[in-house]
């Protein structure tokens, strides 16, 4: 990979003009007598679809094959992943791939958050990628005779799936403009921007629950922007699990989307990490969290030392909170059974609140033990 990487001028336009084209059509047509309501949902289904076959079908199933799909779900992915304007199937995987063997990495990243926020978010498409794909980082996509297929046709397949069709659908009620504008473009321009959230703002925004390793993030409202994407730090731990929000109520719609389709028996073997395995990794996490805090509270002790007389107890509560965690990180490496971990999970998120809690109060003190020293050397 060359450093002086070459303007790819048809994709940079595209991804300019697009979002300018949608945003002046709204407008135009919100006010146009062949506005019609039925096109808003048209534009909301296509979203929904278009979304979804990227996340459900071209991330955690051609990328990272974290289930079996029935022949006919794979071909509605790769038909409304053509509707998303993402390339084939077969480079996205290939570059997501990439984006996790060598995450964070300035070269080897595709989108590495290492070059910057937009870079990551839009900027790496203005640019040259490989002409082609290697067959050695997609050998079983090759074998895929419909992911070959859609890779031959993926400019016409995008164009009519993209445009073409939310035309046409838009005619029925005579509003195929609205179909071509706003079901087409500006909701394409939303789908591109969603996508891209994953890549920028997954790996900025929310907590590391399962690794510090990579930048990847947990996070909520990426979660709802990103159709259950955002919980990207779980990912990226363990990217062949078919869930990234493991928790019930996580947000997070592909997993419903592929949980639902193995009730149909039109998805099997979804695989999922052992649960053993991912509590280990969060109370791994847990602690070393904890340390880093208590880190930053030391370095701020240690200028205001002469105040911590003051607040004696208190620092000896976190000190005594600080080493039961010390004691629990000791346990946790002769811990054998699960619910032991459990146990221990619960035990180090107790103590991480009581350590909060104790810190609150402690620089509450030290604020008043401050003003209180100020108010005497004024009046002094
Ligand atoms: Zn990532
Ligand atoms: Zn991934």
């Amino acid at each position: 990979m060359s450093d002086q990487k070459k303007l790819n001028i048809v994709n940079t336009t595209f991804l300019i003009a697009l979002p300018i084209i949608s945003l002046t059509a709204l407008p135009i047509w919100l006010k146009s007598s062949s506005y019609s309501f039925n096109t808003v949902i048209l534009a909301v289904v296509f979203y929904v679809l278009a979304q979804l076959s990227i996340t459900a079908g071209y991330h955690r199933y051609f990328s990272h094959k974290a289930y079996d799909a029935n022949p006919l779900v794979s071909l509605f992915f790769l038909c409304f992943g053509a509707a998303a304007f993402q390339g084939t199937a077969l480079k996205w995987s290939q570059d997501h791939r990439r984006h996790h063997r060598f995450v964070d990495d300035i070269e080897k990243d595709p989108y590495s958050i290492k070059k910057g926020f937009m870079w990551a978010h839009i900027l790496w498409l203005f640019y040259e990628g490989d002409k082609s794909y290697n067959p050695e980082e997609v050998p079983d996509l090759v074998k895929d005779k419909l992911v070959m297929f859609q890779h031959r046709h993926i400019l016409k397949l995008s164009v009519f799936f993209a445009f073409v069709l939310p035309m046409l659908l838009g005619a029925i009620w005579g509003d195929a403009l609205g179909g071509l504008f706003i079901a087409g473009a500006l909701r394409l321009t939303i789908n591109h921007h969603s996508t891209f959230f994953i890549n920028s703002l997954a790996h900025t925004l929310g907590d590391q629950k399962f690794s510090n390793k990579h930048s990847s993030r947990d996070n909520f409202i990426t979660a709802v922007l990103t159709f259950g994407e955002g919980y990207h730090n779980f990912h990226h731990e363990f990217p062949s699990d078919y869930r990234n929000g493991i928790r019930f109520f996580d947000f997070d719609p592909t997993k419903w989307l592929i949980a639902g389709l193995a009730k149909l028996k039109l998805a099997s073997n979804l695989k999922t990490v052992d649960q053993e395995v991912i509590m280990k990794k969060m109370a791994i996490m847990a602690v070393i969290n904890f340390e880093s805090q208590c880190k930053a509270f030391k370095l701020l002790s240690l200028s205001k030392d002469h105040m911590m007389k003051v607040c004696g107890h208190l620092k000896s509560n976190v000190e005594s909170t600080f080493k039961r965690l010390k004691d629990l990180k000791k346990a946790r490496i002769i811990t054998v059974s699960v619910n032991e971990k459990h146990k221990l999970s619960k035990q180090i998120t107790k103590a991480k609140k009581e350590f909060d809690a104790s810190c609150k109060l402690l620089f509450g003190m030290l604020k008043r033990f401050e003003t209180k020293i100020e108010k005497e050397e004024q009046s002094a």
